[in-house]
């Protein structure tokens, strides 16, 4: 249920409303809207308990939230999530770009990834340390060594980092180090890793599942913010179909409908939807097409010597020229490319 609040409603007002939400055992959410407040009231709600709010000093209005997500969801929440991580805004009229390899290999190959994908106009740098790999005897990431890598990359080139983290053991030392928590399509519906990490305030980037629904993504995303970390990007990454001439099936509609039912923001995934570099670019222009904030894309220097997912990685050439395309898709919607620019040193070199 959520309680609108009449503009010029006063903070003794609000607090009669929350003292109110917490004496039903609901727990109390605020949300200063550009008009007015708004308290979202979160729990096992009984039959006649908006009543209970109705004709109170400075409530306006009184209405259920009809979905099984509550903070995710518009109807709570209808202006969309505007957030800075790291030094780019995602979510308003910014499109976000993070790039880098799949893996970080070493500290020359992460560094020299950075400062192309920078040059390139990239918003945040991405490599992964922990890999959910399929095979247990396949590379399984540098680890720690590895985020002193990126930290160096961004330190070179200003662009915040993204990295994934596989389990709650590593949540210490990930947020320590990045500015971007992934959590991965394996572990979307890793309730604890989602609980552990709606209890820190790193942004996070949260992918779906490989057979996971719409629902159950923001199912999963209410679980960050009902944690009260509020800084929560989804990822559309492809699903599992019959169809196998291509890694996943990009669930282009997710973009829509996700915009439609969710005030997050909602990047897309262009390298793991399809899994062939050849196709990357073009269903990362549909993306913007369709709305999304921005992207999620593997580059790698040498694409044939990646010890992961080096099939489906642009060439830095490629990105640079993907990036131009969506920058013109980006304008035509009035939308602009992000830029970590204004954080960022200048770019050190070598
Ligand atoms: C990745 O980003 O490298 C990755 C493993 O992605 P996903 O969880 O979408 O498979
Ligand atoms: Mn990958």
């Amino acid at each position: 249920m959520m309680i609108i609040m009449k503009s010029d409603a006063t903070p003794t007002q609000v607090e009669r409303v929350v003292e109110r939400i917490e004496a039903m055992g609901l727990s109390a959410r605020l949300f200063q809207e550009s008009e007015a407040t708004v308290i979202g009231a979160i729990g096992e709600t009984r039959n006649g308990s908006m009543d209970t709010f109705d004709g109170l000093d400075g409530v306006d209005t009184v209405r259920r939230v009809t979905h099984p997500y509550k903070l995710a969801s518009r109807q709570f929440h209808p202006a969309d999530s505007i957030f800075s991580v790291g030094g780019f805004t995602v979510g308003g009229e910014e499109i976000a770009v993070i790039a880098g390899p799949c893996s970080v290999e070493s500290r020359s190959q992460i560094v020299e990834t950075a400062q192309a994908v920078k040059e390139a106009g990239a918003s945040a740098l991405r490599g992964g340390v922990f890999k959910p790999r399929t095979s247990p005897y396949a590379f399984q990431g540098l680890g720690e060594e590895g985020l002193e890598f990126l930290a160096e990359a961004r330190e070179k080139t200003g662009l915040p980092i993204v990295s994934e983290i596989l389990s709650q053991t590593q949540l210490d030392l990930m947020v320590r180090y990045v500015d971007v928590l992934q959590i991965g399509a394996r572990n979307m519906q890793n309730f604890s890793l989602l609980r552990a990490i709606g209890e820190t305030r790193t942004p996070v980037l949260l992918k779906r599942g490989l057979s996971a629904t719409i629902e159950e993504l923001l199912m999963a995303a209410e679980y960050i913010l009902a944690g009260g970390n509020r800084q929560v990007i989804l990822c559309e990454r492809g699903i599992r179909t019959f169809e196998t001439t291509t890694r996943n099936t990009t669930d282009i509609n997710a973009i829509p409908v996700l915009k439609d039912l969710t005030h997050l923001p909602v990047i897309l995934d262009p390298s793991h939807a399809t899994g062939h570099a050849d196709y990357v670019s073009s269903v990362a222009r549909a993306a913007i097409g369709a709305g999304a904030d921005g992207l999620i894309v593997e580059v790698h220097l040498h694409p044939d010597a990646a010890v992961s997912d080096g099939k489906q990685s642009l060439r830095p050439e490629k990105f640079s020229e993907m990036i131009r395309q969506i920058g013109q898709i980006a304008r035509v919607l009035n939308r602009r490319l992000a830029s970590a620019e204004a954080s960022a040193p200048a770019l050190a070199g070598g």
